[in-house]
């Protein structure tokens, strides 16, 4: 893949001269077929003209992403949901209304306008209107509907700091607008509409809960919960992975001081991902402080911490499970991810 300069714009001021210049620059190149990096509420997004077959092939060259993984076609209004969509059903138009802009990608029938690569040869594309000034800005200015997936190296944790792209993806493509720290700091919720009940294939920032409060009962990919073949095609890869192992500890404070213990006597460099009121005497090499141990925040938190162990520093990780319901069933499914399915559960007898 050839080098190029990767230009960086900084639009922490929506509305200002600078935010409006890069944000024209960036929709200019995104036009042009180019890929442009930018902040959206949920992690960082790399963006390509959802038409073009040879914009949407750099976006699997550049994270090295497998081409069977289809692309979340992402918009800037809700009327531009039939650039992608053949028809919206009634169940959609409601979960629309409800949670857009947001963490809420809808699968419908595509049109056969998008490039067969955003789709990955299937009937049916993800569409997304993401609840952030400047990457609705960004998509607005480039006229195009905008492939994009998370902004990193395929199977590393996703980008939820314009620093972490840069460190995936600098020099392999043509910009990244820094827009600051994304606040939910997880991927999307995924829920196909093509299927009655509607079914949700990937947990993320919106819950199950939340969606039906709003159309009804939905079904959840069983493969979230059990060891099966998960129905959407990215589910099955390997992803979020930290440069050392993540072990999951389900069990107490004293049975995670004992597996560090036991991991720094084997010799090993050992970090530990914990809240504020356990750090200090974790006996961890490094620890990562979580400023807050409520869901969201380690949510937010998550994959800047899971970055910021080096492989160099650190040979193993450890991190506390935390209780699965809402949007912690969404944390756990990517930890467990991250961790490459290892969990240590404690032996308790009560
Ligand atoms: P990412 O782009 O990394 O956020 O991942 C997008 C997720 O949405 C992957 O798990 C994809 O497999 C899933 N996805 C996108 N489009 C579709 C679709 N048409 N059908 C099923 N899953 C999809
Ligand atoms: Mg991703």
């Amino acid at each position: 893949m050839d080098y190029q300069q990767t230009i960086h714009w900084s639009v922490d001021n929506v509305g200002e001269k600078t935010f409006q210049a890069a944000v024209a620059e960036a929709g200019a190149l995104l036009r042009e077929g180019k890929l442009v990096a930018f902040p959206t509420e949920t992690v960082y997004g790399l963006g390509a003209d959802a038409r073009s077959d040879a914009a949407v092939a750099s976006v699997f060259q550049a994270k090295g992403r497998p081409s069977d993984n289809p692309l979340i076609v992402h918009i800037a209004d809700k009327q531009d949901a039939a650039l992608a969509a053949a028809a919206i059903t009634e169940t959609a138009e409601k979960l629309m209304d409800a949670f857009w802009p947001g963490a809420l990608t809808i699968i419908l029938p595509h049109n056969g306008t998008l490039s067969t690569k955003v789709t990955a040869g299937l009937s049916t594309v993800g569409i997304r209107l993401p609840d952030h000034p400047a990457a609705r800005a960004v998509i607005r200015a480039s006229g195009c509907p905008i492939a994009a997936p998370s902004a990193n190296r395929s199977g590393r944790p996703s980008p939820t700091r314009a620093m972490h792209v840069a460190e995936d993806l600098d020099g392999r493509i043509a910009g990244i607008l820094d827009g600051g720290p994304t606040g939910v700091g997880l991927e999307s919720t995924v829920i196909d509409c093509t299927v009655e009940p509607p079914l949700i294939l990937r947990p993320g920032g919106v819950t199950s809960a939340e969606i039906e409060a709003v159309i009804g009962t939905v079904d959840v990919d069983p493969a979230l919960s059990e060891e099966e073949q998960p129905r959407s095609p990215g589910m099955k890869y390997r992803h979020y992975a930290p440069e050392a192992p993540l072990t999951l500890l389900d069990g107490t404070t004293a049975f995670m001081h004992e597996q560090i213990r036991a991991s720094r006597e084997r010799g090993e460099r050992v970090g530990v991902i914990l809240t504020k009121d356990l750090a200090g005497e974790s006996g961890a090499d490094r620890e990562y402080v979580l400023p807050a141990g409520d869901t969201e925040t380690v949510a937010r938190e998550l994959y800047h911490a899971l970055r910021t162990f080096k492989e160099t520093e650190v040979d193993q990780i450890f991190m506390q499970v935390i209780a699965g319901e809402d949007l912690g069933f969404a944390v756990m499914n990517r930890l467990v991810k991250a961790a490459g399915g290892r969990v240590l559960t404690e032996n308790r007898t009560f």
